[in-house]
């Protein structure tokens, strides 16, 4: 394990803390407490207490606060993307990249835009409005949302969740992964330092047991990113409290080349796809389908890319898996996927001269795989590119889908309406054409599954979405005059309701317009009852 509860402070019989650890070098980083219930229950208290004066807040006054914090990590980007690779085992180059980068361009955008794209919205409602009426909705913030978040993107995942959740006028209470807390509490020293008010982000580090803490302690909605056997835990605690829930989760994407894609382009995408952060993104490339004339050449391109790859713990393009636990799961599927007769073409297991107490696998090639195979199955969360082929635009499609997760799939094709019809037979929450993994990165655009993959979605519009509730005001302008469909059922008014069943509610003007007489009819009767 690379972070774990230290048992001289349980035998101390003090509270009980978890030690962060260097996976590349297996050094001890630092100590955190590991939360309890009640540590957990205090920070949703406190976030409660300062929700209201938050959301009080102008969307221009909110924005202040998630700049100056966007200033702060500018200055101190190396300090961050240095400690995120600590912590994670990645190389500080590719955290700079993939959480730094990306972060700087979310904090802006949703900074500037959250105020347009939350702005109160009138509804088209129809021929209800020649009755005098108007709808509005106006997006209220939920109150205090949880962020129960994993190790991978110890600082993205995070910290985008929380730019929209403070945005949106909401306070948030965040458990980050026991694998990297320090990276967790680096966010929240930003946020304080940035002047975001007591309460208004809370950090609780801690374990599994601090996470289910969190949803015990009823926040208004869950932001989970996870595997998926404990997304499903946290579902069914969450609905056991009617506590809504986004969950972000597992995935074993596959990316599909054709015979007339770009081969250089799409090599070198396949071993970012597959080989990046170590493989452990939810979206990397866990599947690879060739068209069979190709795969040959798209091979020895991948294979000669592959050979040029430096691994190492620090500056290189490949670091250490975040944990010996997902390196065990990398090398059974390796195992298991070889015992039934795949070949590996490249790399295999831990890389030799590797340092002593560093979790590393080598990038892996394999191919002879089918998908009775767990490497084809299920997440391996590592380093491994397993190659396929197939026959044609069917069968590729056909074992794309095979699997139940559906978070995102690449399609590889110079024709560029081929990819789009492609694209659109795929079971996955973003398809790429031409492209692997990246758009977390974009933070105009959704993130989320399909299938196994999750429910819900951050990031865009449908991700800030997620942290309001909608408003709905309907106004009646002509309240003088009575509804038709109020009582008295009399013979007239069963008539009336036949006539808006046919005509009305076909959502005609002209077919409604036919029936005013009997409509006013219905009025000058409610009326004289109301006079008499
Ligand atoms: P995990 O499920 O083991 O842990 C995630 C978080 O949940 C951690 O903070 C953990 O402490 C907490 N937790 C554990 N048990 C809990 C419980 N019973 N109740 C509440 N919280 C609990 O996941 P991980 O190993 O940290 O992360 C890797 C997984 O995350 C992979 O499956 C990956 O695909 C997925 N992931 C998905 C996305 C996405 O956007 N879809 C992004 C990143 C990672």
């Amino acid at each position: 394990m690379t972070t774990e509860v230290s048992e001289a402070a349980a035998a101390r019989g003090a509270a009980r803390e978890i030690v962060s650890y260097d996976p590349s070098t297996g050094e001890e980083l630092g100590r955190v407490p590991l939360g309890t219930a009640r540590d957990v229950e205090r920070a949703v208290g406190r976030a409660r207490a300062a929700q209201g004066a938050w959301a009080a807040r102008s969307f221009k006054e909110r924005a202040r606060v998630v700049l100056r914090a966007r200033a702060i990590v500018l200055e101190e980007m190396d300090e961050v993307a240095g400690l995120v690779g600590r912590e994670s085992g990645k190389p500080a180059a590719e955290a700079m990249a993939m959480e730094v980068v990306p972060t700087l361009d979310l904090m802006q955008f949703f900074a500037r835009r959250a105020a347009r794209l939350l702005r109160p919205e009138k509804l088209d409602i129809g021929l209800y409005r020649f009755l005098g009426r108007a709808s509005e909705i106006e997006y209220r913030p939920l109150g205090v949302v949880g962020i129960i978040s994993p190790w991978n993107f110890p600082w993205a995942t995070p910290v985008g969740e929380i730019v929209m959740a403070l945005m949106a006028g909401n306070t948030v209470v965040l458990k980050p992964s026991e694998l990297t807390p320090l990276v967790a509490l680096k966010i929240a020293d930003v946020f304080e330092r940035a002047g975001a008010p007591e309460g208004v982000l809370e950090v609780v580090t801690g374990d599994g047991s601090t996470g289910a803490a969190l949803v015990e302690a009823a926040p208004d909605k869950i932001m989970f990113t996870g595997s998926t056997v404990t997304g499903r835990r946290v579902a069914e605690a969450a609905a056991r409290r009617l506590i809504p829930v986004v969950l972000e989760l597992g995935g074993k994407d596959p990316m599909v080349v054709f015979e007339d894609a770009d081969l250089e382009a799409a090599s070198s995408a396949a071993l970012w796809g597959a080989f990046a952060n170590s493989g452990q993104a939810c979206a990397s490339v866990e599947r690879c389908y060739v068209h069979e004339t190709v795969a040959e050449d798209f091979t020895r391109r991948v294979l000669a890319k592959v050979r040029a790859l430096r691994q190492a713990a620090r500056d290189a393009d490949i670091g250490a898996m975040s944990s010996e636990r997902q390196l065990l799961i990398v090398e059974g599927h390796v195992r298991e996927a070889v015992g039934r007769g795949a070949r590996v073409l490249a790399g295999g297991g831990r890389p030799k001269g590797a340092p002593e107490r560093g979790f590393f696998h080598e990038p892996t090639v394999l191919a002879g795989v089918d998908h009775t195979m767990a490497v084809m199955r299920e997440e391996t969360f590592g380093p491994v590119l397993p190659l396929m082929t197939f026959k044609d635009e069917a069968e590729a499609v056909r074992l794309a889908n095979d699997s139940e997760f559906g978070l995102t799939a690449s399609v590889w094709t110079r024709d560029l309406r081929r990819g789009r019809r492609v694209a659109s037979l795929m079971e996955a929450g973003t398809v790429m054409v031409n492209e692997v993994l990246y758009t977390h990165g974009i933070a105009q655009t959704p993130w989320g599954g399909v299938k196994q993959s999750g429910l819900g979605r951050t990031h865009g519009r449908l991700g800030l979405l997620e942290l309001v509730a909608p408003h709905h005001v309907h106004v009646n302008r002509l309240a003088r005059v009575p509804d038709p469909w109020w009582f008295a059922y009399t013979p007239g008014a069963a008539a009336l309701f036949r006539s808006l069943a046919r005509r009305f509610a076909s959502g005609s003007l002209l077919q409604t317009i036919l029936i005013s007489p009997q409509m006013l009819g219905r009025l000058r009767e409610l009326k004289k009852r109301r006079d008499d």
